[in-house]
């Protein structure tokens, strides 16, 4: 049974991949949407049959709740909006697939979670690479030992961010490249050992002083060290160009991602002893926002608990909040 979803933010990720992942998809339909742009969301409308009664602005939003062609909404808004629209979506009675960061503090997440749960209702984070087989196949091959026992993981992620971005607006963003593409690669560790670190050591720096980070990081590279010893090693940039990709060093081999986050073309090599890892590459867009979509469907309908909760986006923000202070930036409290 498909669930019909209201989508909150019509921005690039709905748009060029949310969108299109929920029509290929079996998770259900699109019934309704909120955009402060009438005129983009008529647009939209029309392409996904949505009736123009049921497209909200942000202002009338809470009045999805008398709705009840709208099961959940998906929130792709700027970062620093999320915990709002997920409490007022949980309150006017509707499930909730959030985008990550989950949300700007740690407080916030935390309420995020609260109002979900006494609204009885999902809130689920989209952290789409664990919908993503050639990253689920890489957890496979970890935990199966072929590998050995693992020592040491690379990870970067990052790019030269034009200016006017409402990223590196702190008040939109809530933070820079770590709150933004920095927390695949800490998720990914945590997904990859299967453990949560212990101890994180980071550095932070500003090197172009051309108007772009005035609030917000440049750089951030940091180091975790995992309880059963394994150290991971992670950069994020706003200012160069970084593949997205993750390198796992086990005594008996190592295995790469490269890229490991993108929305296509994810890509598995690597070998163990003298033997190749087969390459392994994903599917093409929008295959994982679809798998991401339909299991949320799936939650819902079968009263599953989603892979990704509410309490794995926490997780995340506490952490991103020790390396923001390890680096002698303010916590995300
Ligand atoms: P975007 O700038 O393309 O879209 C943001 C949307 O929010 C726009 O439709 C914009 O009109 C709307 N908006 C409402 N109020 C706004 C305000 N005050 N300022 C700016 N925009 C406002 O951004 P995006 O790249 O689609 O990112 C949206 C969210 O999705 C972010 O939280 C981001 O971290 C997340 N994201 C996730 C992925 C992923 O792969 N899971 C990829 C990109 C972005």
């Amino acid at each position: 049974q498909g669930i019909r979803w209201c989508i909150v933010g019509l921005g690039r990720i709905s748009m060029d991949h949310f969108m299109p992942a929920v029509k290929l998809g079996n998770s259900g339909h699109i019934t309704a949407l909120v955009s402060g742009h009438r005129d983009k969301a008529e647009k939209q409308a029309a392409i996904y049959g949505v009736p123009s009664n049921a497209i909200y602005s942000y202002d009338n939003f809470d009045a999805i709740a008398q709705n009840k062609e709208i099961d959940a909404v998906y929130i792709a808004l700027p970062n620093s909006m999320h915990a709002e629209y997920t409490i007022r979506a949980a309150k006017a009675g509707k499930h909730a697939l959030c985008e990550k960061p989950m949300a700007t503090s740690v407080a916030d997440s935390k309420a995020m979670i609260e109002a979900c749960k006494s609204a009885g209702k999902k809130l689920m984070i989209a952290y789409r690479c664990h919908y993503e087989p050639v990253n689920l196949k890489a957890v496979e091959i970890i935990r199966s030992g072929a590998l050995g026992t693992i020592q040491a993981i690379e990870s970067d992620f990052g790019f030269n961010i034009p200016a006017g971005e409402w990223r590196i607006d702190r008040k939109l963003s809530g933070g820079g490249p770590l709150m933004d593409v920095g927390i695949y690669s800490l998720n990914a560790c945590r997904y990859l050992t299967g453990e949560e670190p212990q101890e994180i050591s980071a550095y932070s720096s500003v090197i172009d002083h051309d108007g772009r980070f005035k609030n917000v990081e440049e750089n951030v590279s940091w180091t975790m060290k995992f309880p059963s010893g394994i150290v991971a090693a992670c950069n994020t940039t706003y200012g160069a160009s970084m593949d997205g990709f993750y390198r796992v060093h086990g005594a008996k081999g190592m295995l790469e991602l490269n890229p490991a986050f993108g929305y296509s073309g994810i890509h598995m090599t690597g070998q163990i002893g003298r033997e190749k890892i087969p390459d392994l590459v994903t599917a093409p867009d929008p295959a994982q926002f679809k798998a991401q979509a339909d299991h949320f469907a799936d939650c819902i309908n079968q009263n599953k608990e989603p892979k990704t909760p509410g309490e794995e986006g926490l997780r995340d923000m506490e952490l991103m909040s020790r390396i923001y202070q390890s680096a002698g930036l303010p916590a995300l409290s």
